[in-house]
């Protein structure tokens, strides 16, 4: 009786809002407070008061809900006396050995520091390996109890009453992906837009995962990277893109005429057929599906099956197994997995997240705690914990809602209100056709009779076809964004074949939250959630049964078949009979996304676009909690790019401080990627022409005005000049920077080697960085070099790896080249140098901005040196008379030289200005 009155007044509002309804919308009749809330109902209140859009949580307020101090005197006890031990300090830490976490640990663990050395990652894991080992039988893995997360099961009420979920993620290494069904589907490629991620990052970012990694240090080859199949059958051949993923594909002419007249029907309500899912940009179609499964073999080639093909014996594919278990054991990286690592807390200093608390436990007993650890991070720690766990570990951290933070006793680090909020879910159901085609021989029934699919059963995947379309609107088939899904499973059913048809609404706008209700860090959160309290799902529900029930199944390619379907058509036509029917069968998909989510312009969230943690430092969130709205294909996909992204994310950042000008005795500096400790200042003095008593008179003074680099080359007969001036310089050595280029009449392997060997010799010091000093001869007349009857292109690669060989025994810190365009440090860079290119000395000016170049060089991490600052010779001194700069020089007071170095060096762009009078301009 009462339920009516509440669900009489539930449709005009939005659901799953907690907050900001006046109280009357809750209470009428005998509903009020008193009744529907309070301790006496435990966690979820009377039940007789809520139904889709009236929650606990929304009418009595998370004030009321129970605090369970009963877990917190649990934990204390479970505690007692067990210190918090030092854990030892990694580069990163990464919470969670799930699709994200892995992607995010094992990209992190392939980089290199800008020293050149390997990161130290570390991936806390609270569950075990027996899932590792247990994955490669999708079967087995999923049915095992192990793999499941008991401390994180929800219930949830839907719909009616007395309904209730249990809520599960997997658990151990692989995370869910160990025990999901194995769709692996990217969605849309420009819905990630809104994320504020570009749709060519992510595309790449998709190809990279897709891509074979079975070894360390294995380099994507480019033949994995080629577009993806467009869609003709051409297309497809043993080379498809990808790995440890198979394609099932629904060939027309291999299906049975009921199939093939079904994909006909689709195309008929403007769904295409199509090949591979992921040759669009948009996933709209029907057609097969990748699924997340290898081949066994170590160097797996992606595969095509076809749905008669058994997918028996293919082995499940996890980001762990994939991505991460190839570093075990390699000397070569600094990729660690602790198991049974439950983290209870991160900490910080102030706050900066500076590392994690953890409880170490068992298989035997997860919940006994055995030992605390406290790890530190160097830099970074990345929550991967899943959609669940994550905004609990955030919460227990003190990043949260202060009233919420309050509630529990735990100290605000950051104010942070969206967290655990914004859940959501894609919800679907099941229409069953009974057909009148008799069921194959040998057809493998279930034991109750007819096949259904359940998890882990590998047959049943082979006979699926998937639809993705837009039912908004009353818009299906329409080209725009993809909101459900038509997902076909083929059974047996009194032996006639019967078509389940299971409709999973993909951009539910119904919302719910999860509450942390104790500070034990192991106890589960209650989950506030109503699947459909919004009317806008049940709608798109409704769209897309109507659409197949009028497009598909009364269309003239079905007739032949006699579909019997239930519900009935009268259902299906009445819309308050067909709602009452989805809320009645509704179920849930295990997609959960949003709970920490993505701020957006009017949507504030708990990270910002590159997965930073906000109002905190060196913390980021990867896995599905960061979608504000579910992508539109399953969530695996989703959560393995969040883990790649993150990646970029971290390594860009750090790369981007790198490269910032750091301070050096000689002013400011560069560090020269890749050489550790090497850093370039960037006012120098250049040395071209200039000898003897001149070179030294000037070098001295520059070395008095604070100067500490000097540029010189070969050519230029001047290293014993310089070499006798630095010795008595009574400058400490290390502060003195000597670059020197080797030309090219002397490149080639031997060659090379020797003459960086005379340059040491005749300067009585090392060099700090050594230049090839032209690609190729620049005067035609020059003699060549030994090498150059190859080409000069091999010719240059021997030349690297001579002045490679002059590193090794400690004659030059860092290499690089001069006057090298992109083909030539393309090439150089794809001739596979064991030492990274740090600089290219170019002429550079305003006059000659060199964009497209510098534009590679950054991407590549090359430092640039400019000579011809002021304007070359050829531009004859133009450019100290310019109008322009002379504006600006007046403007700031300074000599018009000083504009131009200064135009450079705030760009990062070292100088080296070879006329003596400017020497003070350089230093200045
Ligand atoms: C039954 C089922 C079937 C599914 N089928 C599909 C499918 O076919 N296709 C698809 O695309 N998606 C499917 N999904 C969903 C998909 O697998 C998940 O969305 C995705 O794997 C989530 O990845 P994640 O990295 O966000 O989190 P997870 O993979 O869940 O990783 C989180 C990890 O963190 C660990 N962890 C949690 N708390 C802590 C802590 N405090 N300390 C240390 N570690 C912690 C967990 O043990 C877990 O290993 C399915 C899900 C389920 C449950």
């Amino acid at each position: 009786m009462v339920v009516g009155v509440l669900l009489a007044i539930a449709s005009a509002s939005t659901a799953g809002v907690t907050s900001g309804l006046p109280d009357a919308e809750c209470w009428q009749d005998d509903f009020n407070e008193d009744f529907c809330c309070g301790d006496r109902w435990g966690l979820t209140g009377n039940p007789a008061c809520w139904n889709e859009e009236f929650t606990y949580l929304r009418c009595c307020g998370i004030d009321k809900l129970p605090r369970r101090p009963d877990d917190d005197t649990k934990w204390e006890a479970s505690t007692a006396g067990i210190e918090l031990e030092d854990g030892g300090e990694y580069d990163f830490i990464v919470v969670g050995a799930g699709s994200a976490g892995s992607a995010v640990a094992s990209r992190l663990a392939a980089a290199d520091t800008v020293d050149g050395q390997p990161w130290r990652v570390l991936i806390l894991e609270a569950g075990s390996w027996s899932v590792a080992e247990e994955v490669a039988d999708p079967d087995r893995s999923a049915q095992k109890k192990e793999s499941w997360w008991p401390a994180l099961e929800v219930n949830f009420s839907v719909g009616r009453e007395g309904r209730t979920w249990t809520y599960a993620t997997g658990r151990g290494v692989g995370g869910t992906a160990s025990v999901n069904s194995m769709i692996y589907t990217r969605g849309s490629i420009f819905e990630y837009e809104a994320f504020g991620w570009s749709v060519d990052e992510v595309l790449s970012a998709f190809k990279n995962l897709e891509a074979p990694m079975e070894a360390p240090g294995f380099k994507p080859d480019a033949h994995y990277h080629r577009p993806l199949p467009t869609g003709g059958l051409e297309d497809l051949g043993s080379n498809l893109p990808g790995s440890h993923l198979t394609l099932v594909s629904a060939f027309p002419e291999e299906l049975p005429p009921l199939f093939r007249n079904l994909i006909a029907a689709f195309e008929g309500i403007r769904v295409p057929f199509r090949v591979d899912p992921h040759g669009n940009a948009t996933n709209q179609g029907i057609g097969g599906m990748w699924r997340s499964m290898g081949c066994g073999h170590p160097r797996c080639q992606p595969t095509r099956i076809s749905r008669v093909t058994a997918a028996r014996g293919r082995p499940r594919s996890t980001t762990y197994k994939d991505l991460a278990a190839p570093f075990h054991g390699s000397p070569a990286h600094r990729l660690e997995t602790l198991t049974h690592a439950f983290a209870e807390r991160i900490s910080f200093d102030g706050n900066k997240a500076v590392g994690v608390e953890i409880s170490v436990t068992s298989d035997d007993a997860p919940q006994v705690v055995q030992r605390r650890l406290r790890i530190r991070a160097k830099h970074e720690v990345i929550v991967a914990a899943g959609v669940l766990a994550t905004p609990k570990l955030l919460t227990l951290s003190g990043v949260a809602e202060p009233k919420e933070l309050a509630r529990l006793g735990v100290p605000v680090i950051a104010s942070s209100p969206s967290v655990s909020r914004h859940f959501h879910e894609h919800v679907g159901l099941s229409i069953v056709a009974h057909t009148n085609v008799p069921c194959p021989e040998g057809y493998h029934l279930s034991e109750d009779g007819h096949t259904t699919t359940h998890l882990g059963n590998t047959d049943q995947f082979i006979g699926q076809l998937y639809a993705f379309l837009n039912a908004t609107d009353n818009r299906p088939g329409e080209p725009g964004p993809v909101d459900a899904e038509v997902m076909l499973l083929e059974g047996c059913l009194e032996g006639h074949l019967s078509l389940t048809f299971t409709i999973i609404l993909l951009q539910a706008r119904t919302r719910g939250r999860l509450v942390v209700q104790s500070r034990h860090p192991m106890a589960s959160p209650h989950l506030d959630y109503k699947p459909l309290s919004n009317s806008d799902d049940i709608q798109v529900i409704a769209n897309t049964i109507r659409l197949l029930y009028q497009g598909v199944f009364a269309s003239e390619q079905m007739a032949p078949f006699e579909l019997g379907i239930s519900p009935g058509v009268e259902v299906v036509a009445d819309f308050q009979k067909l709602a009452q029917w989805i809320r009645a069968n509704i179920y849930y998909y295990s997609h959960p996304t949003g709970t920490a989510r993505i701020d957006r312009d009017g949507a504030p969230g708990v990270v910002d676009s590159q997965l930073r943690v906000l109002g905190t430092t060196n913390l980021r969130v990867a896995d599905t909690s960061v979608y504000p709205e579910s992508p539109s294909g399953h969530s695996d996909a989703p959560a393995r790019l969040v883990g790649e992204l993150c990646a970029r994310f971290v390594l860009r950042d750090i790369a981007r401080a790198a490269d910032q000008v750091k301070e050096h005795p000689g002013g400011p500096a560069v560090q020269l990627r890749g050489y550790r400790g090497v850093r370039m200042p960037l006012r120098g003095f250049g040395t071209n022409g200039v000898q003897g008593e001149k070179v030294r008179q000037s070098l001295t003074s520059f070395f008095q005005l604070g100067g500490r680099m000097v540029d010189t080359a070969v050519l230029y007969e001047n290293h014993v000049d310089i070499g006798r001036v630095v010795a008595n310089s009574k400058i400490p050595r290390e502060e003195v920077f000597i670059v020197s280029k080797i030309p090219p009449t002397q490149m080639g392997f031997d060659e090379t080697y020797e003459a960086v060997l005379r340059s040491v010799k005749e300067l009585g010091t090392h060099l700090d960085l050594v230049l090839l000093h032209w690609p190729s001869n620049f005067d035609k007349k020059d003699p060549l070099p030994a090498c150059a009857g190859v080409s000069w292109r091999a010719c240059r690669a021997a030349a690297w790896k001579g002045l490679e060989k002059a590193y090794m025994e400690g004659k030059v810190r860092a290499l690089g080249v001069s006057n090298f365009g992109v083909k030539h440090l393309s090439a150089l860079l794809a001739d596979g140098p064991s030492l990274p290119i740090a600089v290219n000395q170019i002429e550079l000016h305003p006059w000659w901005p060199q964009l497209a170049l510098r534009k590679y060089c950054k991407e590549k991490h090359i430092a640039l040196m400019a000579y011809g600052s002021l304007g070359s010779s050829l531009l004859g001194g133009a450019t100290l008379r310019s109008p322009a700069v002379a504006k600006v020089s007046k403007r700031v007071g300074r000599s018009p030289a000083q504009v131009l170095l200064r135009w450079a060096v705030q760009q990062g762009v070292a100088v080296i200005p070879c006329n003596p009078k400017y020497i003070a301009h350089a230093s200045s």
